[in-house]
């Protein structure tokens, strides 16, 4: 079957996956959305059999159905290597009654790896097919982990060149580190005088600008984004869902067939719509369990039909989900409008307007698919040094949300359905907070660098590759810029 792209807000469709792919972003803001869902054409036993890239092969040729077999192949033999520290890639943990399915064993040791980690070769594969011989270069901003993960997935990639902004005194000093000593020839790292807003701001310009765009072009470079609304990250995330459940068929802790909960951590909506999307072409799923921190926008919407942004943003231990705009969710609106273009734009130009917009009973009625709930820091806390306590397995703080909202679910609803829960993020790249939960007063006054020790005392897992690495490597990037020196600095890069 041949599945094409829509936008979710009407003004393209038709569209194959390989374009949607180079474009991230319909031209009327609208996202990608399949015109019709595939169905998974292999058993669940067949699948159960497989290794995660035979598997991520039958599940990504359902939506990328333009790419050949070749071309997929290549895309995920490239991405999922020993860049990752486990041979399952995804492995699973069980732990406090459920099973964690572990995201975070990439270069970067979070889950952004798993979708960025293939986007590059998606993206250069995309271009070869459209006959765009410019090269691709990616520009981002950054608050510190994205670009990072962004780079990672890039560096050295054939046809690529990817240009990283971040606020230079609006990231941790671990975040800097890891970012100004990336390596790879075609890596640029750019520190801004100013702050994240500025960043974005200044990178949006330039994707508007259209006589940078024509200046290179006659260089033979073109712009991308490698943003999270790109099917081309969404779609590497429904394999590990039916890679979880394909794993825990094998180790004969359910049978093929029965039912299980997703647990996850969200943020910005991309990871737990995968979870959806691996339902909807015929996964097992009961309920999808939406984990949100003290920035809890998600679980007022699921418990009222109002998404409200109009509030103060709070800043917790868990910052990859300090987010007030959830942007996948409008892919999610659009399912629940019955496919409206027309309705989906109406409320995407309220919550542009004022911040706010309110859905339909009958769009309502559709949502019992997921529970919304969240966590307090102060229940974060309690559930990493529980769960330390209790079973030596350490999390760290998405996680931690997403174990202490599981747990809560599970105690006030009886539910006892086999349970997978999203663990997003290695602790050691928040080993600070981690370690605060399980013995402040022992842990807190180490140093950043005596805490990866005592995080590795502590949980008995290696430091990982990540953190050896920016304890050791050369500073590659020195780069400071003026905000209003942007466009210039990256055509000196480009062109240097
Ligand atoms: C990005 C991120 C999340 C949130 O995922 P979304 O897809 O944005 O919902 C959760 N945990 C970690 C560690 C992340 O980096």
């Amino acid at each position: 079957m041949d599945i094409l792209y829509r936008s979710t807000r009407g003004a393209e469709t038709g569209v194959p996956a390989s374009r949607a792919v180079l474009n991230g972003l319909a031209s009327d803001g609208g996202l990608y959305v399949p015109e019709q869902f595939p169905v998974l054409e292999n058993s669940l036993e067949e699948l159960s059999g497989m290794s995660y890239q035979e598997l991520a092969y039958a599940v990504m040729k359902l939506f990328l159905s333009d790419y050949t077999e070749e071309e997929l192949r290549f895309c995920i033999n490239s991405a999922y290597d020993e860049k990752f520290d486990v041979p399952e890639i995804a492995p699973i943990r069980k732990a406090d009654g459920a099973y964690f399915l572990e995201l975070f064993h990439g270069k970067t040791i979070a889950f952004k790896d798993m979708a960025l980690s293939i986007l590059p070769y998606l993206m250069t594969t995309a271009a070869k097919k459209n006959q765009i011989k410019n090269e691709i270069c990616i520009l981002t901003a950054t608050s510190g982990d994205t670009g990072k993960a962004a780079m990672a997935g890039f560096a050295d990639v054939p046809g690529t060149q990817i240009i990283v902004f971040y606020p230079k005194d609006g990231v941790s000093p671990v975040q800097e580190r890891q970012m100004v000593t990336q390596k790879g020839e075609n890596t640029h790292v750019v520190a801004i005088r100013g702050n994240f807003d500025d960043a974005q701001t200044g990178v949006k310009k330039m994707f508007g600008n259209k006589a940078l765009a024509a200046d290179l072009d006659a260089a033979g470079i073109q712009f991308s984004s490698a943003n999270s609304i790109n099917i081309g990250r969404l779609v590497p995330q429904v394999v590990y869902y039916v890679y979880a459940y394909a794993s825990l068929v094998r180790a004969g802790e359910i049978a093929v067939g029965d039912k299980i909960n997703i647990t996850v951590p969200t943020g910005n909506f991309g990871n737990i719509l995968a979870a959806y999307y691996a339902k909807i072409i015929g996964l097992p799923v009961a309920k999808l369990i939406c984990a949100s921190n003290e920035n809890k926008v998600l679980f007022d919407f699921f418990n009222t039909g109002i998404y409200d942004r109009n509030r103060p943003f709070i800043l917790t231990s868990s910052p990859s989900m300090d987010i007030l705009v959830s942007s996948n969710l409008e892919r999610l609106i659009f399912r629940i409008t019955g496919d409206d273009a027309g309705e989906t734009a109406a409320l995407m130009e309220a919550l542009s307007k004022g911040g706010k917009y309110e859905i339909t009973p009958d769009m309502r009625a559709q949502l019992s698919d997921f529970a919304g709930a969240f966590a307090s820091e102060e229940e974060v806390f309690a559930a990493i040094a529980r769960i330390y306590q209790q079973d030596s397995y350490v999390l760290d703080p998405h996680t931690g949300v997403a174990a202490a909202v599981y747990g809560a679910y599970r105690a006030k609803t009886g539910d006892e359905t086999p349970t997978v829960i999203a663990s997003t993020a290695s602790p050691y790249k928040f080993a600070r907070n981690v370690l605060h939960a399980i013995d402040a007063e022992r842990f807190d006054p180490l140093t950043d660098m005596e805490q990866f020790d005592a995080l590795h005392e502590v949980s008995g897992v290696a430091i990982p590759q990540a953190i050896e690495e920016i304890r050791t490597a050369p500073v590659r990037h020195n780069t400071v810029a003026d905000v209003d020196q942007m466009e210039n600095t990256v055509r000196s890069i480009l062109k240097g």
